[in-house]
């Protein structure tokens, strides 16, 4: 495999294969390098209903491969490889992975984001035993049994109207007394019989032998703890960037990566897009326009440092 390329993207989501394409297109020697499968967290999305011209909602791992191979049609070429090193020397950016080292005149870090954890006793002990960050791939194993989701945001509204469809019934907490998650499915979440919310809300303690049994709450606003019965905990909290690579670039305290407004970090020719980066909405058509745009931005950047070289 070539080394020495035009454009190296780090991270196959959504926002890494939409840079992909974009990049291949505008005629840049393309390596996307991803540790695991192409798609990042659209593999997990069960209906994907909401991204522009797509009517009748799709599966977010068809969604993925979409793009995938239209990224590959375009010319991108994939490798699967974790990449432990990204430093800028002169002109040059060197990435060092466990499959070998490359260099690139610029650089899109596309790494997403990992799943918040709640940080309460048994949450750890129980993972992959009943405690669970993906409710496409759990859900079912809990069919017909109570559920709890933790959260407020889109992502525990999304996966507790999915996990209704399952469960014998399923509770939704919240610490605070009002949803995060856009209005139209915070309503659609209310509306759900099979879903109880339970606003004012923490989590204190999952509990169980071999598997997760039940669940310590906190009512805020009544100040008493209680337990309940459940077989399953998913928790969506929100997730923190994978930004480690990025060295320099300038942060915000939760380690999202500043950009200007064509994806630029505050490292001239290392560019971010998606989940890593600060962003007031986070959806596969926001990763997707990012990538795009920094694609389009790295192209320029190769376009000036080739001319002054
Ligand atoms: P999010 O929007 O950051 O929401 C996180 C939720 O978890 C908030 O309600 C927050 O409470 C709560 N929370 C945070 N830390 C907590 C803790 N330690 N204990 C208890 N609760 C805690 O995260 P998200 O829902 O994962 O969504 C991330 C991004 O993806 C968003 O931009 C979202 O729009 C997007 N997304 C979109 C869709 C869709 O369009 N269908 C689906 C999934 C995700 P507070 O409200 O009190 O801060």
């Amino acid at each position: 495999m070539k080394t020495e390329r035009d454009l190296v993207i780090i991270g196959g989501g959504a926002a890494g294969l939409a840079a992909a394409q974009y990049g291949a297109r505008a005629n840049l020697d393309t390596l996307l390098i991803e540790e695991m499968a192409p798609g990042g967290q659209a593999l997990l999305i069960d209906r994907l209903e909401n991204y522009p011209g797509i009517i009748e909602p799709v599966n977010g791992y068809d969604f993925a491969e979409t793009l995938h191979t239209q990224a590959e049609n375009f010319g991108a070429e994939f490798l699967t490889a974790s990449v432990s090193v990204l430093k800028k020397e002169g002109n040059f950016f060197h990435i060092e992975t466990n499959e070998g080292n490359f260099t690139a005149l610029a650089v899109i870090l596309a790494t997403g984001a990992v799943h918040r954890h709640a940080q309460v006793p048994g949450e750890e002990e129980f993972q992959g035993r009943g405690v669970s960050y993906c409710a496409t791939c759990d859900g079912p194993f809990f069919k017909n049994k109570k559920m709890l989701v933790v959260g407020g945001g889109d992502a525990a509204c999304d996966e507790a109207m999915f996990l209704s469809k399952l469960a014998e019934k399923v509770i939704l907490v919240h610490r605070r007394d009002a949803f995060r998650a856009q209005k139209s499915l915070a309503s659609r979440v209310l509306a759900n019989p099979k879903i109880e919310v339970r606003f004012n809300t923490v989590v204190r303690e999952i509990k169980g032998d071999t598997k997760v049994s039940s669940i310590l709450l906190e009512d805020l606003a009544a100040k008493k703890r209680y337990e309940e019965a459940v077989a399953a905990v998913f928790v969506f909290i929100g997730s923190d960037p994978r930004s480690a690579l990025a060295g320099e670039a300038k942060r915000d305290e939760g380690g999202s990566l500043f950009t200007d407004d064509t994806m630029e970090t505050s490292v001239k020719g290392l560019f971010a897009a998606g989940d890593v980066r600060v962003s007031p909405f986070r959806q596969i058509v926001t990763a997707c326009s990012d990538g795009a745009i920094a694609a389009h931005a790295a192209a320029m950047h190769i376009d000036e440092v080739r001319e002054t070289a």
